[in-house]
């Protein structure tokens, strides 16, 4: 998909923005959304998540990829032991131990707060969003939505057709 197209990594958009927004005729932003805007009506909130690896002197730990702790005493959502994605038959084992966080800027924004008060907050970026002609806002951080990959790559193809009149 990238073939003949000037890709650049490591650049923070908002950093670039004046080099950038010249380049193009319609632009695709899939950050936040809030932050889009420089937060002039405030910030939207996200949960953040902390992770902590392990390498275990023994060859399964958990018999499984995930598993996901519910319970209220359990400070972890889930374990991840990774070698079962790829059938491993390492001697040791990879986990990771996934902690919910209240995210704090400079975090990594995982899940939006679709509460009352968030979403209300949502619709005032959106309307500007709305009005904007160069640039599509699209996926998780500009929609401020819990995407899986299906619903965010449905989410693709109709912004697509959309574009293109398909
Ligand atoms: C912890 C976690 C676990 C998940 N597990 C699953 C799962 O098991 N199954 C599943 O189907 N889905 C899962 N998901 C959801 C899946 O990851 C998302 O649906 C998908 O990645 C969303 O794609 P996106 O393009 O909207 O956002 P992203 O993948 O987040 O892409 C946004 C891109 O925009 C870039 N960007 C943002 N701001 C800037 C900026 N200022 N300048 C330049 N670039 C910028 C980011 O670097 C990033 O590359 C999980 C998500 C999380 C957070």
């Amino acid at each position: 998909m990238l073939e003949g197209t000037d890709t650049e990594l490591s650049t923070d958009y908002f950093i670039e923005k004046e080099r950038l927004d010249p380049l193009a005729e319609k632009i695709v932003f899939t950050g936040m959304i809030d932050e889009y805007y420089d937060y002039r009506f405030g910030s939207l909130e996200y949960r953040s998540l902390v992770f902590e690896h392990e390498v275990l002197d023994t060859a399964n730990y958990q018999g499984n990829a995930v598993v996901n702790y519910t319970d209220r005493e359990t400070p972890y959502t889930r374990i991840i032991e990774h070698k079962h994605f790829e059938f491993g038959d390492q001697e040791k084992t990879v986990i990771t131990k996934e902690y919910p966080k209240e995210w704090e800027k400079g975090d990594e924004p995982y899940y939006p707060v679709n509460d009352e008060k968030n979403s209300a907050l949502y619709k005032k970026y959106k309307e500007l969003a709305d009005h904007e002609a160069k640039v599509i806002f699209g996926g998780r951080l500009a929609k401020y939505q819990y995407y899986d990959m299906h619903h965010v790559i449905s989410q693709a193809l109709k912004a697509v057709a959309k574009e293109f009149g398909a």
